[in-house]
């Protein structure tokens, strides 16, 4: 195979295998295994549904999610903090907003606590896992994903104060009750970390590196030491030492470049 044909497949295979788990074709465990396996596992990878934050019940069916779209513009990530304190960060503040909830009459107070811990820690948890993946600049379609999905949880958010308010006006509230709902909370939050580490993953940051031909056309001088995400380099169609290219100025015949990893290994596989 050709180098252009390699390259091409590199960066389609990344992409491709993470958008047929999105749209629920291979389960995120599947998806792992293809990737190389590497970090933790979130505790399922299905979807949690409105009913079980309602009811207090566990992942039921795995659900498909948006598609992933290669070629949409790209966002600078956000700095992003350590999973696990994200994660212990959105634990407490629910805990403490559904007891204080549950054993007062200061209802709104509650619910805006909640909501602002929901709205912070969902985003930030699924930057961190985009990060920890290698991925640093987010397209539209992950913005648009993690905005649903933001979306989503403040409506679970409305059912669950219910269920609590129910809970309260009958004096049936328990503590115990309290902590299986929010760990439900918090194994979505690792379900959207998982998200954003999937998503990262196939847009790991890749840098153009000169090669060693003497002289260099204009678009690779160009390229040289530009740091973008996998599918920025596809949706150019930017793909070093690519015969007949019609995107490098020389045609890609003489051209010698790479992309590598930031560690310095070469995306190209050598065929
Ligand atoms: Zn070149």
């Amino acid at each position: 195979m050709a180098d252009r044909d390699i390259v091409r497949a590199n960066l389609k295979s990344a992409i491709g295998l993470a958008a047929e788990y999105l749209r629920g074709q291979v389960s995120l465990s599947e998806w792992l295994v293809g990737q190389g396996g590497d970090g933790p596992l979130p505790s399922f990878d299905g979807r949690v549904t409105e009913d079980d934050f309602i009811n207090g019940t566990g992942p039921k069916d795995k659900q498909p999610v948006g598609i992933l779209s290669a070629g949409q513009f790209k966002a600078a990530l956000p700095a992003t903090e350590d999973y696990d304190n994200v994660r212990a960060d959105l634990v407490g503040r629910l805990k403490d907003a559904f007891l204080t909830f549950v054993s007062s009459r200061r209802g709104q107070a509650s619910r805006n606590a909640a909501r602002k811990a929901i709205a912070e820690d969902v985003p930030a948890a699924f930057y961190a896992g985009y990060a920890d993946a290698g991925g640093e600049d987010t397209e539209d379609d992950d913005e648009r994903w993690l905005t649903a999905e933001q979306a989503r949880q403040l409506d679970f958010l409305v059912d669950a104060f219910q269920a609590l308010a129910d809970d309260r006006d009958n004096e049936t509230a328990k503590e115990s009750a309290i902590d299986d709902r929010i760990e439900i909370w918090a194994a979505t939050l690792d379900a959207i970390y998982a998200q954003g580490k999937l998503r990262g993953a196939a847009n790991k940051m890749l840098t153009w590196q000169l090669g060693q031909t003497e002289k260099h056309c204009s678009t690779c001088s160009k390229l040289d030491g530009q740091r973008h995400g996998a599918k920025w380099w596809l949706a150019h169609d930017y793909i070093p030492r690519e015969p007949g290219s019609d995107t490098l100025e020389c045609g890609g015949w003489n051209c010698d470049c790479r992309l590598e990893y930031d560690n310095g290994d070469e995306f190209t596989v050598s065929g």
